[in-house]
C-alpha cells in the first residue's frame, strides 16, 4: 500500500509518527527478511518491527526519546523495502521520517547545529551551494580532496568546473511542457544527466524547460528530521513548476518526496491545492516513456534505486527503455537490497553503508556486464566507489545517457 493510501492519520506538522500509522503494524515479521540492516546485524532493534515497537513505546508513554531510540532511527536506511513487503500497509517511510524529527531536539548541540546548518539553512540557498560546489571542484582539480578522510571524499560527487559554468538550455523541443527539477546536488554535480534528459524529452515530443530559480525540493531535509524546512522548500518550488504538464525529476528520493507534497502542505489553505496539483504531475525520469532509437548497447546490468522500486514501484519502465535502445538487460542478484547510499547514510553510518556497498558491487560485477545503468545520483556515486574498491571494470551510467 502506498503512503498516499494512508493520508488520514498523518500530520506532517507533528514531529512524531501518527498513532494511526503505528496501529497498522501487527508485528508479523514478514518484513524482516527484506530489511538490509536486520539482514546485516540480525538485531531486532535494527529491524522494521523493532523500530515500530520503539516508536509505539514512545507514543504510549512507556519509553523516552533517548539515545537508543535515536540510534535505531538513524541506523535505518529509510529504503522502504519493509513498506513494499508489508501486507498490512504500514507506511514506514513517513513514520521513520517523523521519528527522526521527534529525535532531533535531543541530539548533542554540536551535531544538531551542523545538521540544522546543512539541512535547514544551506540546502535552500542555491547560490551558496553553487559557490561551495565550485570550491569543491577546484579542490578536486588540485588533488586536495586526497587530504580529507576517504569516506568523506568518496561520498562527495566529482564537480566539473566547466559544467558548472555552462548553464542548462532554458527550453528545447515542441509539445506539452515538461519542466525539469534541477534540484540541489543534481544541479551542481550531475548536469550532463540533466542535459541528456532535456535532449531525450525534446526528442520524445515535449517542450523541455528549465524553470527560473531552481533549487532543492526538500527531500533530504524531510528524510533527516527537518519537515518544516522541507515544507518551506516545497513552497519555493511549487510556483516554478506549476505551469508544466509534467514535472520530470532526476533523483529517486526527490521524485518520491515530491509526490507527497499534497500531503505535506495539506493543512495550509494557501498551498494545499497547488501542492497537490504539482505532486500529481511529478514523474521520475526512470518512469518516462522516452522515444528511443535502436542501437547496439550490448549487455547492461540494471540497478534499482530503493526510492524507485520500493517507494514508487518503478522497475519495468527503465528496463523497457533500455531494451528498446538495443540493450540486453541483465538482472543483478538480490536487486531489491539497498546499496547503502541512502541520502547521507554513507557519511553518517559508514560501517553498514560500506558493507552494503561492497555487497552491491560484488553482485553487479558478477553479472559480467560492462556497464550498469543507475538512474539515481546517490546510488551512482556509491556503486561507482564500490566497483572501484573491488577493481571491477564495470562502469556506471545513467540510462538516459545510454539511450
Ligand atoms: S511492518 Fe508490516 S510486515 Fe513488518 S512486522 Fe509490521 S505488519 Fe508485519
Ligand atoms: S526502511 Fe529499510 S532499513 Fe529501515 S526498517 Fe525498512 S527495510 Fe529496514
Amino acid at each position: 500500500m502506498s503512503a498516499a493510501a494512508n493520508v488520514s492519520s498523518w500530520d506532517p506538522r507533528l514531529p512524531a509518527p501518527a498513532a494511526g500509522d503505528l496501529a497498522h503494524c501487527v508485528a508479523c515479521g514478514l518484513c524482516l527478511p527484506h530489511c538490509p540492516t536486520y539482514r546485516l546485524t540480525g538485531r531486532e532493534t535494527a529491524s522494521p518491527r523493532g523500530r515500530i515497537a520503539a516508536m509505539r513505546a514512545v507514543d504510549e508513554g512507556r519509553a523516552e526519546v533517548d539515545g537508543a531510540f535515536r540510534y535505531m532511527m538513524d541506523e535505518c536506511l529509510a529504503c522502504r523495502a519493509c513498506e513494499a513487503a508489508c501486507p498490512s500497509g504500514v507506511p514506514f517511510g513517513r513514520m521513520v521520517e517523523a521519528a527522526r524529527a521527534q529525535a532531533e531536539p535531543g541530539r548533542d548541540p554540536r551535531s544538531r547545529a551542523l545538521r540544522r546548518a546543512g539541512l535547514a539553512w544551506l540546502l535552500p540557498r542555491r547560490r551558496l551551494l553553487v559557490a561551495m560546489a565550485a570550491g569543491l571542484g577546484a579542490s578536486q582539480a588540485l588533488g586536495l580532496d586526497r587530504l580529507v578522510p576517504r569516506r568523506l571524499a568518496g561520498a562527495a560527487p566529482r564537480v566539473s568546473l566547466r559544467e558548472l559554468r555552462r548553464p542548462l538550455p532554458r527550453a528545447q523541443g515542441r509539445g506539452p511542457t515538461a519542466a525539469l527539477l534541477t534540484g540541489c546536488v543534481m544541479d551542481v554535480a550531475f548536469r550532463p544527466v540533466h542535459r541528456a534528459t532535456l535532449r531525450a524529452l525534446a526528442r520524445s515530443g515535449w517542450r523541455a524547460v528549465v524553470p527560473g530559480g531552481g533549487g532543492c525540493c526538500g527531500a533530504l531535509s524531510m528524510h533527516h528530521g527537518y519537515p518544516e524546512a522541507a515544507r518551506r522548500m516545497a513552497r519555493d518550488r511549487i510556483p516554478e513548476l506549476e505551469g508544466a504538464d509534467v514535472v520530470v525529476v532526476n533523483s529517486a528520493g526527490c521524485s518520491a518526496h515530491m509526490r507527497t507534497w499534497g500531503e505535506l502542505l495539506a493543512d495550509d489553505p494557501a498551498w494545499a491545492e497547488r501542492a497537490h496539483r504539482v505532486a500529481e504531475r511529478v514523474r521520475d525520469v526512470a518512469d518516462m516513456p522516452f522515444a528511443t532509437e535502436p542501437r547496439r548497447l550490448g549487455a547492461v546490468a540494471v540497478h534499482d534505486a530503493c526510492h524507485h522500486l520500493h517507494a514508487q514501484g518503478i522497475g519495468a519502465t527503465p528496463r523497457a527503455m533500455l531494451r528498446a535502445a538495443g540493450a540486453e538487460v541483465v538482472e543483478v542478484a538480490d536487486a531489491g537490497r539497498c546499496c547503502g547510499a541512502a541520502g547521507l547514510y554513507s557519511v553518517l553510518e559508514p560501517e553498514l553503508s560500506s558493507e552494503l556497498r561492497a555487497q552491491k558491487a560484488r553482485a553487479i560485477a558478477a553479472t559480467g556486464a560492462p556497464v550498469v545503468a543507475v538512474a539515481n545520483p546517490g546510488c551512482a556515486l556509491q556503486i561507482a566507489a564500490g566497483l572501484r574498491d573491488i577493481g571491477s571494470p564495470t562502469r556506471v551510467a545513467h540510462p538516459v545517457e545510454l539511450i
